[in-house]
C-alpha cells in the first residue's frame, strides 16, 4: 500500500499518511488492538477521528473511547468472538467520546490478525456513522410526527401507490366512512376510484389530479361501507420519486355533508322565496310584482332587437256578481280554473301569464305582432268560455265569460312600457262596451281613446 505523506499537508490533517488522511475524509479509523484488547497500533486515522496520538491511547482499553459499559461489555465479546474466528460478526454499534468531548456513534469491525510477535491480536475498523444516526433520528421522529398528525387530523387522510390502490388510510377516514379501522379500508377497497359514489367523479378527481399535480377543493360524494353517501371536499397531491416519476399521491377529504344539507335548505328555502314573491297566493301563476319585472325586460329586448312587443289584458266579465250569487270562495275557485286555463293557452317559452289584480290577468306575447296577440286572445277568450263556469248572476243566466283587450308595439322613442299597458287596457274598456265576452285590439277602436 502507498505510504508516502501527503503532499501539502495542511491544519488537522498536517502529518497524515494518504491512506490515513483518505479514511478520515470518510470517517473511518484504523487500529489493532492486542489480545487483552489494549490498543497495540494506533492509525493516523484513529487519531484523526478520535484527538487522541498514540502515545496518549497506546496500551489503553477501549473505555476510554467508549464511555458507556454496556458498549465495553458488548465491544469485547465481539473482539473475544472474533479471536475465536466466528464469522458474521460486523458493525457493533456504540458510541464514542473524542479526546475533545464530542459524541460520535460508530461502528465497530474487526478481524483477527497475529503480531510479528506471534501473538494473536485484531485489526480494527472503526467507522464513524453519526450524520447517518443523527439523520435516520431526524427521519424517525419527523415521520412518528408525521404519524401522530396522521392519527389524530380531524380530516380523512389517504395515500395511494402509483397503481391508485389505497395503501394508508387514516382513523379519521375509517370512521367517515363507517369501517372499522384504517387497515380494513386498505383491505376492503380495490382503488381509490371505489371511495366515488360517482365512477365519473372518480376519473376525473384523478384526471385533474395528474394533470395538474395538485388538487383542490374537489367537491364529490364518497360511497360509506352501509353504502350510504357522504360529501366530502377533497385535495390532493401528487408523489414522485427521486427520478421525478409520479409515485402515487396523498387525498385530504373533510366531511362537509352538514354544510351541503345547510346548502341545499338554504337553497330551497330561497326557491321557495323567490317563488314566494313572483307568484300569486290564489292562482299560483305570476303576480303583479313579477309581471311588472318581466315586462321591463322584455322592453328593453324588444327596444334591442326591433321586434314587435304583444299585451293582452284579460277581465272576467260581471264577476262581482259571480260573487253575489255563489259567495267569495266559490268566485276563488273560478279563478283559479280561469287562470289556469288562461295558462295552458300560452305555449312559447317567453310568454308570460300573470294575475294583474282582482279578477283581472295580463298576458306577454314577446316577439308577437297584433295578429298574433289577436289570436292567442280569442283562443283565450274561447277556453275561458269553454269552461263552461255557470253564472246565475247575470241578467239571463249563462255561464262565465272574459272581455279583451289586445295590444301590439314596436318599442321605440316616444313610447314605453305604460304606453303598450294603456293601449291594452283602452281596448278592454272597448271590449266591456262592446257588449262584454270578446276580444278587441287597440287598432280596431275607431275613435282613439288615448286622444
Ligand atoms: P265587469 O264585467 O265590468 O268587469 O264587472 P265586474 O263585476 O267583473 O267588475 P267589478 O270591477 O265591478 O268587480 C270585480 C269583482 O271581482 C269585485 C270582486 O268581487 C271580484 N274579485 C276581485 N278579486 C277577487 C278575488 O280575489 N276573489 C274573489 N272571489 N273575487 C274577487
Ligand atoms: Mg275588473
Ligand atoms: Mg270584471
Amino acid at each position: 500500500m502507498y505510504r508516502g505523506r501527503c503532499e501539502e499537508p495542511k491544519g488537522r490533517d498536517a502529518g497524515l499518511s494518504v491512506p490515513a488522511l483518505l479514511l478520515s475524509k470518510v470517517g473511518v479509523a484504523c487500529m489493532e488492538l492486542d489480545g487483552a484488547g489494549e490498543v497495540a497500533q494506533w492509525d493516523g486515522s484513529a487519531e484523526a477521528l478520535f484527538g487522541y496520538d498514540e502515545v496518549q491511547i497506546r496500551r489503553h482499553g477501549l473505555d476510554r473511547l467508549v464511555p458507556s459499559k454496556g458498549d465495553v461489555e458488548s465491544l469485547t465479546a465481539f473482539f473475544k468472538a472474533c479471536l475465536r474466528g466466528d464469522d458474521g460478526l460486523q458493525g457493533v454499534p456504540t458510541s464514542c467520546v473524542t479526546h475533545g468531548g464530542r459524541v460520535l456513534f460508530c461502528h465497530w469491525y474487526a478481524a483477527p490478525v497475529r503480531a510479528a510477535s506471534g501473538e494473536a491480536g485484531l485489526a480494527v475498523v472503526v467507522k464513524n456513522v453519526t450524520e447517518q444516526v443523527l439523520m435516520a433520528n431526524d427521519l424517525h421522529r419527523v415521520r412518528s410526527q408525521l404519524q401522530g398528525i396522521c392519527e389524530k387530523a380531524p380530516i380523512g387522510i389517504f395515500r395511494a401507490d402509483v397503481y391508485r390502490r389505497i395503501v394508508m388510510a387514516n382513523p379519521e377516514l375509517s370512521w367517515m366512512l363507517g369501517y372499522e379501522s384504517s387497515a380494513h379500508i386498505i383491505d376492503s377497497m380495490e382503488a381509490v376510484t371505489s371511495f366515488f359514489m360517482d365512477p365519473e367523479q372518480g376519473d376525473a378527481f384523478l384526471f385533474q389530479l395528474y394533470e395538474g399535480e395538485q388538487l383542490s377543493r374537489f367537491r364529490c360524494r364518497f360511497r360509506r361501507r352501509d353504502g350510504s353517501s357522504i360529501w366530502v371536499l377533497c385535495y390532493g397531491q401528487m408523489i414522485r420519486n427521486v427520478a421525478g416519476r409520479p409515485d402515487g399521491f396523498y387525498g385530504f377529504c373533510i366531511d362537509i355533508s352538514r354544510t351541503v344539507r345547510v346548502e341545499n335548505e338554504l337553497m330551497r328555502v330561497n326557491h321557495e322565496l323567490r317563488l314566494v314573491s313572483i307568484l300569486d297566493g290564489l292562482t299560483r301563476i305570476s303576480n303583479r310584482r313579477h309581471f311588472d319585472e318581466c315586462m321591463a325586460l322584455e322592453w328593453t329586448r324588444h327596444i334591442r332587437e326591433k321586434e314587435s312587443l304583444a299585451l293582452i289584458i284579460c277581465d272576467i266579465d260581471h264577476f262581482k256578481w259571480f260573487n253575489d250569487a255563489y259567495g267569495h270562495q266559490a268566485g276563488d275557485t273560478a279563478l283559479i280554473r280561469i287562470a289556469q286555463a288562461i295558462s295552458a293557452c300560452v305555449h312559447r317559452s317567453g310568454d308570460l301569464v300573470a294575475r294583474y289584480g282582482g279578477e283581472e290577468f295580463v298576458v306577454i306575447l314577446p316577439f308577437t305582432d297584433l295578429s298574433g296577440a289577436r289570436h292567442v286572445g280569442e283562443v283565450i277568450r274561447q277556453a275561458v268560455e269553454a269552461l263552461a263556469i255557470p253564472h246565475k248572476g247575470l241578467e239571463v243566466p249563462g255561464c262565465v265569460t272574459l272581455s279583451l283587450g289586445v295590444a301590439a308595439i314596436r318599442p321605440g322613442p316616444g313610447v314605453n312600457s305604460e304606453t303598450l299597458i294603456r293601449m291594452a287596457d283602452h281596448a278592454l274598456y272597448a271590449a266591456k262596451a262592446t257588449g262584454r265576452n270578446c276580444c278587441i285590439a287597440f287598432e280596431d277602436i275607431i275613435e282613439d281613446p288615448l286622444n
